[in-house]
């Protein structure tokens, strides 16, 4: 029987997140063992989990036959006191990924416009199109966003701008004044995404809660993870911090038990782990300057990152992935972003980097 169901229009030419290659599935395919595998490809950090909550995790799991509290109380109100802002600005995402389709079910339908930039992460083109908007995508300047074009690209019809600072696959940073300019001259009809995943990374940050959370600029809004600087990307846990006229309306749209009870308890302890982060931020800024020497010594261009991962151009590279992979190492190509020259490896421990650069240096026949 052929089946006549008439899917969503939008299903048809839409594109598929690639993700990281898991360490499994890779060991599976090489036949070697899992341990010998080293992944640097999705970002994640190479401390492991943070141990305050890896700990609050285990004595989590003895409630799960409870359902989670749909409100994340207790969560929610200390992730407040730690930002500085209230409950009410905040709607927390089963990652910030969720969060990315909380606003394209709150905004987007068939002809609405998204501008985001040329290089930019792959989920906002994919979230665009699944409800059938038209994504505009504006030329990068040297691998970076270009805000001031980006403001000049919006229509009428536009819903939504998405700018993540730092951007992955390029680590760039915009400059502040293009991102203030931004922030300031963005009209009222458009909602203006900040994604900062990778803003726990930076040393000083331009700090753009006191204007979102005090109702300033109430078409803004900030998302951020617990996946990267927390080492929680497998628990999946995000949150958007915004004004709350906004965040009532995104509201609407989140499943009650969106976020699930052990991940409530790991991010509560998490936001303790000031040691971990500040060892990650140390760990991180001293891979991306081992990187950095290692590109200039080969000769290989690079993208300065602000980010825990780093673009090279390496000349083909999906053939570099390939033999970086056969030799243990996932890295990520890049041909699905437009960048078929380019990888981006992931900053790992110390260890994890030097492996990661020898086996780079065999893939391109330089040791
Ligand atoms: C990693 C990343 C995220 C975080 O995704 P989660 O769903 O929270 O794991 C969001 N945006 C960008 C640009 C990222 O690179």
């Amino acid at each position: 029987m052929k089946s006549t169901i008439e899917f969503n229009v939008a299903l048809d030419n839409l594109p598929v997140y690639q993700p990281g290659r898991p360490i499994e599935e890779v060991a599976r395919e090489l036949g070697i063992p899992a341990a010998d595998i080293i992944k640097l490809a999705s970002n994640e950090n190479p401390l492991g989990p943070c141990p305050e909550a890896v700990t609050a995790v285990e004595q989590a799991a003895r409630q799960m036959h409870l359902y989670p509290d749909g409100n994340a109380f207790y969560f929610k109100q200390k992730l407040a006191a730690h930002l500085g802002v209230d409950t009410a600005n905040l709607i927390l995402g089963n990652g910030s990924n969720e969060l990315l389709e909380f606003v394209g079910h709150a905004l987007l339908s068939p002809g609405a416009d998204v501008v985001a930039s040329e290089y930019c992460f792959a989920v906002y083109p994919i979230v665009s199109r699944l409800f059938g908007a038209n994504f505009i995508s504006v030329s990068a300047k040297n691998y970076g966003h270009d805000l001031p074009a980006m403001l000049k690209a919006i229509t009428p019809k536009t819903k939504i701008v998405f700018v993540a600072d730092p951007n992955n696959p390029t680590g760039t940073l915009a400059p502040r004044k293009d991102l203030e300019q931004l922030v300031n001259e963005v009209p009222p009809h458009v909602l203006l995404v900040i994604d900062q995943a990778y803003i726990e990374f930076m040393e000083d940050p331009f700090d753009l809660i006191p204007t979102v959370a005090s109702g300033a600029k109430p078409n803004v809004i900030l998302m951020r993870t617990f996946s990267k600087i927390y080492g929680l990307a497998g628990l999946r846990l995000g949150y958007g911090i915004g004004d709350r006229g906004l965040i009532t309306k995104l509201e609407k749209i989140r499943q009650p038990f969106n976020i699930n009870s052990i991940a409530q308890a790991a991010g509560l302890a998490a936001l303790d782990a000031t040691e971990y982060t500040r060892k990650a931020r140390q760990v991180n800024s001293a891979g991306l300057r081992f990187y950095e020497a290692a590109f200039k010594t080969l000769s290989l261009e690079y993208v300065s990152s602000s980010g825990n991962f780093i673009l090279v151009r390496v000349g083909n590279g999906q053939s570099v992935f390939d033999s970086m992979q056969r030799q243990g190492v996932i890295v990520r190509p890049m041909g699905g972003y437009k960048l078929p020259e380019w990888i981006r490896i992931s900053v790992g421990t110390e260890q994890e980097n030097q492996r990661c650069l020898a086996a780079l240096k065999t893939a391109l026949g330089q040791n």
